[in-house]
């Protein structure tokens, strides 16, 4: 299971796609993508099996400048293409990718997601319907995303969260799973292993637990889980010729 994500490169599609044949060796059983044209266009993909498939379903108009895909390992819900991620909110305005699993998402869904219509059988749709929950009562996105991951108990998650009314910035987090920002001038991805990403930078940023990170194409905000900002150097990665 793997987590890619692209800010600001105009071949986002295929950044993803390499991006998650790098992380195959982590295992997975089906993938997908989510891609924005920042023009009102966006493409979401999905595929049951191999990487190959996935491929094999993306057309030449799948292009995008900002995007996340996901390599899916099981765990809630079998493998399928509804299951496959990036999942959605039940208005298309709400795309997340996520590794890892959402302990007590059934009691979430009881308490705040009555009558929300579902398309999975996932852990990860709750969390996606939820922050859709949280800003249709008021907040704004950053906020929404916060109070979600406030909720999720003993859990363990990389997420990417991309807003279709803000296709230009990428909502990230993790808890006990791994993610890291890699940087580029005028650009920025996310990987869950820096692997996914050395075509396209050697310089990295280091995520801890519970943080929430703000990417644009040039700009890297990360908050700690009481709301402040934190400061960290970058790690270059050297790459054997
Ligand atoms: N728990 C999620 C699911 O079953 C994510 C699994 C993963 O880490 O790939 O869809």
């Amino acid at each position: 299971c793997g987590i890619v994500g692209v800010n600001g490169l105009n071949n986002a599609t295929s950044v993803l796609v390499n991006g998650l044949k790098k992380l195959e060796y982590r295992g997975y059983d089906s993938a997908g993508i989510y891609v924005n044209e920042q023009n009102g266009k966006d493409h979401l993909v999905k595929a049951q099996g191999k990487i190959i498939n996935l491929e094999n379903k993306i057309t030449d108009n799948v292009q995008g400048s900002v995007g996340i895909g996901h390599t899916r390992w099981a765990t809630h819900g079998i493998p399928s293409v509804e299951n496959a991620h990036p999942h959605f909110s039940q208005d298309d305005r709400f795309y997340l990718v996520h590794n890892g699993v959402i302990e007590n998402y059934l009691e979430l869904k009881e308490t705040y997601l009555k009558g929300v219509h579902f398309e999975s059988e996932t852990d990860t749709e709750v969390v996606v319907q939820l922050i859709d929950k949280f800003s249709n009562d008021g907040l704004s996105t950053p906020d929404a995303f916060h109070k979600t991951i406030s909720l999720l108990k003993n859990s363990s998650y990389a997420f990417i969260l991309m807003d279709r009314e803000q296709p230009d910035i990428l909502y990230v987090a993790k808890n006990k799973s791994p993610l890291l920002i890699g940087l580029g001038s005028d650009f920025n991805v996310v990987c869950s292993d820096a692997l996914a990403m050395l075509d396209v930078t050697d310089l990295f940023l280091e995520l801890h637990d519970k943080e929430v990170v703000t990417v644009t194409k040039n700009d890297v905000k990360i908050e700690n889980e009481n709301g402040e900002q934190i400061t960290r150097e970058p790690f270059k990665v050297n790459i054997d010729p």
